[in-house]
């Protein structure tokens, strides 16, 4: 590395966390100095695939004329204005789009800074709706075991207990009721005792359970596992059911990744409520949506409170909505579907060769992520440098090797993607 280089990590690491991160820990930081289209330009000058989009985000790749001029434009008008009281076109042009484009009924839109503050917000608005029906009683959550929401504490409370990362705030967390995730894969037949687990639990606790809060159909940073869009269709039919409300977070499939627009539409429901963010500027900024159905708002605006009590100060950023209403328009005049399947065929076809590998238990794609589980966790400060050794940046979880590159990634530059990664676990050595 040069010496710049070298300067900037030793900077960083002196006061600067990362996600998950420790001070004290040997895994490399990399330092960036540039991105265009499916490329990260590090400060040393070396160039690195992403297999990322720097967490399921950067849709259009990195740098895009289009997204950059709404961003400029945009910030010559206002970059910012409170939203109590005052609104403004890139806001409500924004929520017009997304209650197009998003499942049926869901009419109303609530803009955040995150995504975990969206899972916060859907989980308030599903609580103030059973308060407006005189059920207040009904205030817990059923999540999936496997399942991520995000790293606040309502969020972490209904993340798995186990491998949600979370279980040292136990202590602090609401004690939500976790059921098996379903164990029938996407595409095969649906084996209907995976829906034995949710429906004890409905049966015994409805009277106190206000929604049931799931990631459709891809379950991603809790064990990046794709399930039988039937057990999407019967947990819809066992809420009503039940009368229970149904929370699709949508953060990580939302906007094509898993071949439709959003996850659900595999399953043809529409939730009560979903959560979008990550993909939602095309990668740009921080920006996420919980949208709710008119049953869920009209209970709100009715109930005690007579408000949705909520009000991040960021709220409706005119810059991320106008970036996000581009990436949304881009995506739409782009043919984002063939494009998904091409990047699918492909992961098929190239990720399947892992599957002789040693240390390899499970190869799986689905639209636009590929991801290839190993028998054990290789240590990061091995595996990480030999992907970018590789030329391409690849960053594992634990025992998943995965990838969902942005859409304009090239048939070339996938290729590069799938043959490092299988060159790296070629070379692993197994657990020390
Ligand atoms: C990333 C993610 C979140 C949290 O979003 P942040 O923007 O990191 O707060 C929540 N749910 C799912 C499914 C996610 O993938």
């Amino acid at each position: 590395m040069s010496t710049n280089s070298d300067n900037l990590v030793k900077r960083d690491r002196a006061h600067v966390w990362h996600p998950y991160s420790s001070f004290t820990a040997t895994s490399p930081t990399y330092p960036v100095a540039s991105a265009k289209g499916a490329t990260l330009t590090l400060t040393d000058g070396r160039q690195l695939i992403d297999g990322m989009s720097s967490w399921w985000s950067v849709l259009h790749g990195y740098n895009h004329p289009e997204l950059n001029q709404a961003l400029l434009t945009q910030s010559q008008a206002m970059s910012h204005v409170m939203f109590g009281g005052l609104t403004h076109e890139p806001a409500v042009s924004l929520c017009e789009k997304l209650v197009s484009l998003s499942p049926n009924g869901l009419n109303k839109v609530f803009l955040s800074d995150s995504g975990s503050v969206s899972v916060e917000v859907a989980m308030k608005m599903a609580l103030q709706y059973w308060h407006s029906q005189n059920l207040p009683e009904k205030h817990r959550f059923i999540a999936l075991k496997n399942g991520y929401h995000g790293d606040t504490f309502g969020a972490m409370s209904v993340c798995d207990p186990v491998t949600g990362m979370h279980h040292l705030f136990s202590q602090n967390l609401t004690p939500q009721l976790f059921a098996a995730r379903p164990q029938s894969r996407f595409n095969d037949t649906f084996n209907p005792h995976d829906l034995d687990s949710i429906r004890q639990l409905l049966t015994k606790h409805n009277n106190e359970v206000a929604a049931v809060i799931l990631e459709p159909i891809v379950q991603g940073a809790g064990g990046m596992w794709m399930y039988s869009p039937q057990y999407l269709r019967e947990v819809r039919a066992l809420c009503d059911q039940y009368n229970v409300l149904l929370i699709a977070d949508e953060i990580a499939t939302g906007f094509g990744r898993t071949g439709k627009l959003f996850a659900c539409e595999h399953a043809n429901i529409s939730p009560d409520i979903m959560c979008l963010g990550k993909t939602l500027t095309g990668g740009y900024m921080t920006l996420a949506a919980t949208l709710c159905n008119d049953k869920v708002s009209d209970g709100i605006c009715h109930g005690e409170a007579g408000v949705f009590m909520h009000g991040p100060t960021f709220m409706g950023n005119p810059l991320a909505c106008a970036v996000a209403s581009a990436s949304i328009d881009l995506l739409l005049t782009s043919d984002w579907q063939s494009n998904i399947q091409r990047i699918e065929t492909q992961l098929n076809r190239e990720l399947a060769d892992c599957r002789t590998l040693n240390y390899v238990k499970d190869v799986r794609v689905l639209g636009g992520i590929g991801v290839v589980e190993l028998s054990y966790a290789p240590p990061m400060n091995e595996i990480q440098p030999a992907l970018v050794e590789q030329g391409i940046w690849v960053r594992p979880f634990g025992k998943l090797v995965y990838i969902m590159p942005p859409y304009i990634t090239s048939e070339s530059e996938l290729t590069a993607l799938t043959g490092g990664i299988y060159r790296v676990i070629s070379a692993l050595t197994g657990p020390a």
